[in-house]
């Protein structure tokens, strides 16, 4: 049986689950997120390449349209210029062209009459030329055509490329406007696609641009490489989606690179069909990496709060359950580990002994020598016990001076007897305690498992029956027998009954008698002794006793004897109603209602609140309650007697106070125990009585003998002078009523036949 320190350790189920649960929101939403990070940085990418390459196809199909605009401009140049030369056909020479071309801003202008012989020009050089068969111009002149534009062309004469225009003119001759190439050419050049898409990847930071044709081959770049670095399958995705959609973006790899790229169809462009812009992802990837680095970071740190959380309530748990099942003191599971456990491992199939363990007189070390001293002795007696502590063998601290050893297999007598015997010789050698040597003693009460499946409380219970037993009979040891139950079993039935009776005040249950006491001339009743009775639902009339003790066992005194003294102020109020204020009411009064602090301050206030004399009230103790704290106690009775309540010492002669004690005690009556009435004999004179009286009246003390049962005892008491008799000769313990009843009667035949002669009242 190992010593089960797992049960402090709180149950994992409630933490494991969250913990998953943690874990995969965790690991799921990292997930999420550097998807999700992913996406939005490849989507903002994506957006930024689209719009660069929407803007750039809008440009394209403007650049287009512009290179019409200007080519048809330069036409209507040529036009307007050859027109205006021929409209001054009749003036026209060298001179006038030259001046012509020169405001036209024009490179060449020049004249040729039908025959096909250049007449005049602005370049002087050139005059004289004549066409020849198959000449562009000659074609021109056999045509129909008033006028034409050539696409460029090298001139004959100067091998120059130039582009130009003729226009007829009605004496059949031609007018010729030419641009010289070179200007024209560069004019252009700014409209070309190539110079376009440098112009383009300059004002972006794109890292290419490419022009293609509907099958994605390259038609122009700013690639120096012109090609697209793409796998066939990845050219044939595109081209599928690009049949359905207007663009495309994706990322792809060149080599060891990420390249974003987008491909947008281009409309009314001529020069191209789709428009490819790639970006690096350089830039981007490094973004994500970082966002994703912090993400991440929070959501790791979220994660350790979380998982710190739970830490600290699973430890704060643990440790609540530490204090909850182990003794702080002895650091020993206590009793709520030993329910827990045999609630958990063991009920019902335990085998073996359970020890009760009691340290005896340990509440004198602790008043005598304090509590501090007291934890000492506990943890001390500890250590000797937990050297028994082997596999299978538990140790438990139970209540304040009791342990508990709970020996698995141990269901033999004679095995639990060597136990016993084990435990008894622990402290055989005395405690060592702050330089003072303490013979501590133990006493143990236990119970053995018999096969029929007890549990743990029930061995618990048997082990407590035979311990109270063992205490009893005064023994160090005992080992629970069946019999024993039944006499526990009353106690617990007597004790509920008492706490019921208490509660509702059942007076038919816990109520008090009345015994008269005379006055030792036998002609007047001096007072009453309260006697606590108890009539027992299940039981009938019980001893006081036995309930008494019962109650004091159980921490019910108190509130006992709080219910007995209401009684008796009752019964005081009662007889001075009755005009018999004068009687005394004698109240036994246990050692634990005795030991209160506060106990004189209780009582006068009591008294005062129901308007009684103090006088009127007699309390008895008995010799037991005085043995500790002697000094103390008899300051507390010097107290009482201040205040007019009289003490008397019930039960004289059974204790161990001497005469010697007795003329230090603040007393005023001695109550001599039955017992020595009782030797009283019939011939001859009791001497020891005699003798007792008379050194009580030497101390300034009075005397009451109780149990007064023969009319022999009576006869030599009042001869000894006793002060009071009391006993069965005159009355027993009466009802309220039946103890007025009493004194009346008492009265009036002391008054009527002035006898003194009395019959036991019943
Ligand atoms: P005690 O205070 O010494 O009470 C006297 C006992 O002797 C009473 O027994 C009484 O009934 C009995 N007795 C009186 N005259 C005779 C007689 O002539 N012959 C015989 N044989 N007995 C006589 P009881 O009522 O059974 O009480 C027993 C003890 O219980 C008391 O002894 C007292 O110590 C205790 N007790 C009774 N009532 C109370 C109470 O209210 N509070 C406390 N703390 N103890 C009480
Ligand atoms: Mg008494
Ligand atoms: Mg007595």
């Amino acid at each position: 049986m190992k010593n089960n320190r797992k049960l402090e350790t709180p149950d994992l189920k409630p933490y494991l689950i969250p913990l998953i649960l943690l874990c995969g929101i965790f690991l799921v939403t990292s997930f999420f997120m550097m998807s999700g990070i992913r996406q939005h940085y490849y989507e903002l990418k994506k957006e930024e390449a689209l719009k660069v390459a929407r803007s750039y196809g809008q440009s394209l199909k403007k650049f287009n349209e512009a290179e019409e605009i200007i080519e048809d401009l330069l036409e209507e140049k040529i036009r307007i210029s050859s027109s205006m030369a021929a409209n001054r056909e009749e003036e026209l020479s060298n001179d006038l062209l030259k001046q012509m071309a020169e405001d036209l801003d024009i490179d060449e202008l020049d004249y040729y009459d039908e025959e096909g012989v250049l007449l005049y020009s602005n370049l002087p050089e050139v005059v004289g030329w004549k066409i020849y068969e198959g000449h562009p111009i000659d074609l021109f002149l056999k045509s129909e055509a008033l006028y034409f534009v050539e696409d460029l062309r090298q001139d004959v004469i100067t091998g120059n490329y130039y582009k130009y225009g003729y226009l007829k003119v009605p004496t059949g001759g031609l007018i010729q406007v030419g641009l010289n190439a070179d200007r024209v050419q560069s004019f252009l050049a700014q409209y070309e696609v190539d110079y376009l898409l440098k112009e383009m990847k300059e004002n972006q930071d794109a890292l290419s641009i490419s022009l293609l044709s509907e099958d994605l081959s390259v038609l122009a770049s700013t690639k120096e490489d012109k090609r697209l670095n793409m796998t066939e399958k990845d050219l044939k995705e595109i081209r599928e989606s690009l049949k359905g959609e207007k663009e495309y973006g994706a990322v792809l790899s060149e080599g060891e690179d990420l390249i974003y790229k987008v491909f947008l169809r281009l409309e009314d462009v001529e020069s191209g069909d789709t428009l490819a812009v790639s970006y690096t992802m350089e830039e981007t990837l490094s973004t994500i990496r970082t966002v994703t680095t912090y993400g991440l970071l929070v959501l790791v740190l979220v994660f350790s709060v979380l998982l710190y959380s739970i830490r600290v309530s699973y430890e704060k748990n643990r440790k609540l359950r530490r204090i909850a099942f182990y003794d702080s003191l002895t650091d020993l599971p206590n009793r709520e580990y030993l329910q827990e456990w045999s609630a958990r491992h063991e009920e019902g199939t335990f085998q073996g002994t359970l020890m009760l363990v009691n340290i005896l007189n340990f509440k004198h070390f602790n008043v005598a020598y304090g509590y501090e001293f007291g934890d000492l002795i506990l943890q001390e007696v500890s250590k000797r016990l937990q050297k028994l502590q082997k596999k299978n063998l538990l140790l438990f601290r139970f209540s304040m001076d009791r342990f508990i050893l709970l020996c698995k297999d141990f269901d033999q007598k004679i095995t639990y007897d060597w136990m016993v015997k084990k435990v008894l010789d622990l402290f055989e050698e005395p405690l060592r305690i702050k330089d003072l040597d303490l013979p501590i003693q133990v006493s143990v009460g236990g119970a053995l498992t018999t096969g029929k499946g007890e549990k743990i409380t029930e061995l618990l219970k048997y082990a407590t029956v035979a311990l109270e037993e063992g205490r009893k009979k005064e023994l160090q040891e005992m080992l629970y027998e069946k019999e024993m139950i039944d006499i526990f079993q009353r106690e617990e039935i007597l004790l509920n009954e008492m706490r019921e009776a208490i509660e509702k005040k059942d007076k038919s249950t816990l109520y008090l008698a009345f015994q008269p006491i005379l006055s030792g001339t036998e002609e007047e009743v001096v007072a009453f002794e309260a006697l606590a009775r108890m009539n027992s639902k299940s039981f009938g009339p019980v001893s006081p006793m036995e309930f008494i003790l019962i109650a004091e066992k159980n921490q019910l005194i108190q509130k006992l004897s709080d219910c007995i003294l209401d009684c008796a102020l009752e019964f005081m109020k009662e007889l001075r109603r009755q005009g018999k204020g004068h009687l005394r009411v004698a109240v036994n009064i246990s050692g634990h209602q005795f030991l209160q602090e506060d106990f004189s301050e209780g009582l006068l206030k009591k008294l005062k609140s129901e308007g009684i004399r103090p006088q009127m009230l007699e309390v008895e103790i008995t010799e037991s309650v005085l043995l500790d704290n002697f000094q103390h106690l008899n300051e507390k009775l010097k107290k009482l007697r201040s205040s007019g309540i009289r003490v008397a010492l019930d039960d004289f002669g059974t204790g161990y106070s001497s005469f010697m004690r007795l003329q230090e005690l603040h007393l005023d009556t001695i109550k001599i125990d039955q017992a020595f009435i009782r030797r009283i004999k019939e011939e001859k004179e009791e001497t020891l009585v005699s003798d007792m009286i008379t050194m009580a009246h030497r101390l300034g003390l009075l005397v009451v003998a109780e149990g007064v049962e023969e009319d022999h005892q009576r006869k030599n008491l009042i001869h000894f002078g006793c002060d009071a008799l009391q006993g069965y000769f005159y009355a027993k313990p009466l009802s309220p009523e039946k103890a007025m009843l009493f004194v009346e009667e008492f009265d009036e035949r002391k008054t009527s036949s002035n006898t003194k002669r009395y019959d036991t009242v019943e």
